[in-house]
C-alpha cells in the first residue's frame, strides 16, 4: 500500500513569488492523480518537492504515514522521469538500469532478473546491450520511466514526461504508461499542462491556478462540472459569453437565454458540443464565419454581432455556408459570477461528452 499525503505545503522562493501556496492532496493507493494547469502554476515545484528536489517553505508531506518533507530525495520511496530524460549516454540501457540498483548493492543475479523484467515491462525486452544513443526519443523516455520503475519506487513522479515528443508518439506513450501503471497499481503523480493527457490518463485531476488547487474532482467531472470560470476556460473547448441577469432572463448582445439567478452580471458557458444551431432568415444571434469539417463531426465558427466568437459542433457541416445567420439554443450551460458558479443546467452526459478533437 502506498498513500502519498500533502498537507498545507507552501513554496517561497528567495526573491521570488510564492510558487506554491498552501497545497494539500491525498493520493490514494495506486492512484493516478495529474497536476494540470498553465506554465508557472507551480506545478513542477510541487512534484520537485514531493521527490525531494525543493524545500517546502512550510507544509507536510507523508508516505504512508512517514514524514518525508526533509528527506533527501534517495532517502524517499519516490521515483522521478524527467522530461529531459538525462540518461547517461556513455553507458548502455542495461547499467543505466542496473546504476541504482547496485548502489543499493542488490546481488547481481537479482539486478538481472529486474532489469529485464522492467524492460519487458516497458516493451524494450532484448535492448539492454544498446547504447541509449542509438535509441530513439521515445525509446529513451522509456528507458527513463524503467529507470525509476526498477528501484520499486511507492511513489512514481512524472514531470511532462512526453513534452518533448511528437503529438503520435505521445498519445502511443500515454497509454503504454496508464496500462503499466494500472499493472503494476503503483501510486503516482503526473504533471502535465496539456488537458488531453490529463483528461485521458488521469484518476483524478488537480487544476492548478497560482499555486493553489482551483479544482479537485475525476476527469469528466472537471470537464462536465467546472467549478470556476477558469476551469471552465481551461479544459476542453469552452465558449463563454459576458452579459446581464434582468428577472431570470440572461442577455449578451442580441442572445437572450432563460437563467434562474438574481440580476446581476453573469458569465455564460456552454460547450460547443451543447450548442445547436438553426439557419434562421430573421433575427439570427450571428453569422456563420467558417465552417470546418473534421471528418467525424464539423466545427461552425459564429461571430455575434459585439465580436464575440462562438464555437459549436455539428454533425453535418455541410449544412451550413459562411455568412448564413443562425440562432443559437444551448442544450447544457453553466454560469458563473464573481468567479463562482452560480448556475448549472441538469447535464445529459449524452450531449457533453468531450470530442474527438477541437482546436481552441
Ligand atoms: P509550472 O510547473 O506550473 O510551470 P513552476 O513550479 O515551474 O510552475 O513555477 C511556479 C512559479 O515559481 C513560477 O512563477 C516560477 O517562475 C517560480 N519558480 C520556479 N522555480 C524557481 C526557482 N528555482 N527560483 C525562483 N522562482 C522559481
Amino acid at each position: 500500500m502506498s498513500v502519498l499525503k500533502i498537507t498545507d505545503v507552501s513554496k517561497i522562493f528567495p526573491n521570488g513569488p510564492k510558487a506554491v501556496d498552501r497545497f494539500s492532496l491525498d493520493v490514494a493507493d495506486g492512484e493516478l492523480v495529474c497536476l494540470l494547469g498553465p506554465s508557472g502554476s507551480g506545478k513542477s515545484t510541487l512534484l520537485r518537492m514531493v521527490g525531494g528536489f525543493e524545500t517546502p517553505s512550510s507544509g507536510l508531506m507523508t508516505i504512508d504515514g512517514e514524514d518525508i518533507t526533509r528527506l533527501p530525495p534517495e532517502k524517499r520511496p519516490t521515483g522521478m522521469v524527467f522530461q529531459s530524460h538525462a540518461l547517461w549516454t556513455h553507458m548502455n540501457v542495461f547499467k543505466n538500469l542496473a546504476f541504482g540498483l547496485k548502489l543499493r548493492k542488490v546481488p547481481a543475479a537479482e539486478i538481472k532478473r529486474r532489469v529485464e523484467g522492467v524492460l519487458d515491462l516497458v516493451g524494450l525486452g532484448g535492448y539492454g546491450l544498446r547504447s541509449v544513443t542509438q535509441l530513439s526519443g521515445g525509446q529513451q523516455q522509456r528507458v527513463a520511466l524503467a529507470r525509476s520503475l526498477v528501484l520499486e519506487p511507492k511513489i512514481l513522479l512524472l514531470d511532462e514526461p512526453f513534452a518533448s515528443l511528437d503529438q503520435h508518439l505521445r498519445e502511443r506513450l500515454r497509454e503504454e504508461v496508464r496500462d503499466i501503471q494500472q499493472r503494476l497499481k503503483i501510486t503516482t503523480l503526473f504533471v502535465t499542462h496539456g488537458q488531453d493527457e490529463a483528461l485521458s490518463m488521469a484518476d483524478r485531476i488537480v487544476v492548478m491556478r497560482d499555486g493553489r488547487t482551483e479544482q479537485i474532482d475525476r476527469p469528466d467531472i472537471v470537464y462536465r462540472e467546472p467549478r470556476t470560470p477558469f476551469v471552465a476556460g481551461f479544459i476542453g473547448s469552452m465558449n463563454s459569453l459576458d452579459g446581464t441577469v434582468t428577472k431570470g432572463i440572461f442577455t449578451a448582445a442580441n442572445f437572450t437565454v432563460g437563467l434562474p439567478v438574481s440580476d446581476g452580471p453573469a458569465t455564460l458557458c456552454v460547450r460547443p458540443e451543447a450548442l445547436d444551431l438553426k439557419v434562421v432568415a430573421d433575427g439570427p444571434h450571428g453569422n456563420v464565419h467558417r465552417v470546418t469539417d473534421y471528418g467525424t463531426h464539423g466545427l461552425v465558427d459564429l461571430a455575434l454581432p459585439d465580436g464575440t466568437r462562438i464555437k459549436a459542433m455539428v454533425a453535418h457541416p455541410d449544412l451550413f455556408q459562411v455568412g448564413q445567420g443562425v440562432r443559437m439554443t444551448p442544450q447544457a450551460m453553466a454560469a458563473y459570477r464573481d468567479g463562482m458558479l452560480i448556475h448549472r443546467t441538469a447535464i445529459d452526459a449524452s450531449l457533453s461528452r468531450p470530442p474527438e478533437r477541437i482546436d481552441a
